[in-house]
């Protein structure tokens, strides 16, 4: 039994309990449905995040990437011919047939074909998907993984290595990629990785599609799906579409055609910046702290994922009052690389005299807004989504004038600053 048993897909009607009061009037009941929040039961992250097994139902990805679930998820084995799985105290290393098929397929492809030593795969799904309580605002369909850009050692971790290891930042500084680190090999794993009909999107840190650009060549067609995001530094985060005909799948919109290299990688660099700059901004004592996006109850997510925590086959432990336990929680709060470079203190002053000096007036930033009236799909509207991301400001980091184009399609992660 499910302690979500109680937990209602359905909104609370607004005076239900208050049978015994006179009616209120539409307009009171109004005014009161304005000012009260729905009750909405303990976050969904909570209850997924605390089911340590599969839901034993037929495969399915249910609902969308950033809000849905999985039922029947298989687990990747933690030790294959060319992988190892990391983390594995996090349990996530579930998905869907058609990501561990994937994930398979490029192991060996890429050692055999481009002499990666194998993958360390990082998280890919929960048992049952669903959101997490931490680190993923997607990852809930069972059809994103992470995947470290450490290349696999000559032998067998332990599981107290695959905790402790770091993976390897690919910066040298908060705007370039380390050439000492990064090697062609790594351009050609990303490439394959992004080879296969199969891949919706591959997101990396926007340095490193600065990288891949300039290292492409004339066969450019792969980098449509590679698109930058915040926190891709040390592993990059592959996206599958999905499975054809899957009812209730909800796929994002397909790679625009072109290679991202031009405007909206000149656009993610001017955010880049100024999220720089905004980082190193001292708090001012009593400020107030952004607003946050509430989580995603059971409600919000597609009615099925219901069914697929109450499905049986190792319910979650959980505490009565919805609270994941202490150990859970820990392993899952741990990151998995280094923290995100940030610029010395002169370094930071000489992009500040830059960036005031280059200020083109009050005017929106030109290549974010052409950007999102060609498609606004993050494969080329580079704007976080403010719900969808996890940073302490996310609003900040906005180029003036695109918060309006923020997408609504499911984003990848982001690592909270
Ligand atoms: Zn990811």
């Amino acid at each position: 039994m499910l302690i979500c048993g109680a937990v209602s897909a359905e909104p609370i009607k607004p005076g239900v309990k208050g049978a015994t009061k006179p009616a209120a009037t539409p307009s009171d009941a109004a005014k009161k449905a304005a000012q009260k929040p729905a009750l909405k039961g303990p976050p969904a992250k909570m209850l997924f995040g605390a089911v340590t097994a599969p839901a034993p139902l037929e495969v399915r990805a249910i609902g969308s990437y950033a809000k849905g679930c999985l039922a029947g998820g298989i687990s990747l084995p933690i030790n294959g011919p060319d992988w190892q799985v990391m983390r594995l105290s996090r349990n996530r290393n579930w998905g869907h047939p058609r990501l561990l098929d994937y994930l398979e397929r490029l192991a060996s492809d890429a050692r055999a074909l481009d002499g990666w030593p194998g993958l360390l795969i990082g998280d890919m799904a929960q048992p049952r998907g669903g959101p997490m309580i931490t680190g993923h605002s997607s990852h809930q369909i069972g059809l994103d993984a992470d995947v470290w850009l450490t290349p696999m050692p000559d032998r067998i971790l332990t599981r107290q290595e695959r905790e402790d290891i770091s993976a390897t930042s690919m910066l040298k500084d908060p705007f370039t990629v380390d050439p000492k680190i990064w090697t062609p090999l790594h351009t050609k794993l990303i490439k394959r990785a992004a080879s296969y009909p199969q891949v919706a999107r591959i997101f990396v840190h926007p340095a490193i599609k600065k990288v891949l650009c300039e290292q492409a060549g004339k066969d450019r067609a792969w980098l449509s799906k590679v698109r930058p995001w915040w926190g891709h530094y040390y592993h990059f985060h592959i996206r599958l579409a999905c499975p054809p005909g899957a009812e209730g799948c909800e796929n994002q919109k397909p790679a625009s055609a072109d290679d991202g290299c031009g405007a909206e990688l000149a656009n993610w660099f001017k955010m880049l910046r100024k999220a720089e700059i905004d980082a190193a901004r001292p708090v001012q004592p009593g400020a107030k702290p952004p607003p946050r996006k509430p989580p995603l109850s059971l409600g919000d997510l597609p009615r099925e994922c219901m069914t697929v925590l109450n499905s049986g086959g190792g319910g979650p432990i959980i505490a009565p009052d919805g609270t994941v336990p202490a150990a859970l929680k820990a392993a899952a709060g741990k990151d998995a690389g280094p923290p995100e470079p940030h610029l010395d203190p002169e370094a930071l002053a000489a992009l500040k005299a830059q960036m005031s000096k280059s200020k083109p007036g009050s005017k929106p930033a030109p290549a974010a807004a052409s950007a999102s009236a060609a498609d606004p799909t993050p494969a080329s509207v580079p704007a976080p989504a403010p719900g969808e991301v996890q940073a302490a400001s996310p609003a900040s980091l906005l180029p003036s004038g695109s918060a309006s184009a923020a997408p609504s399609v499911p984003l990848p992660d982001r690592k909270p600053r």
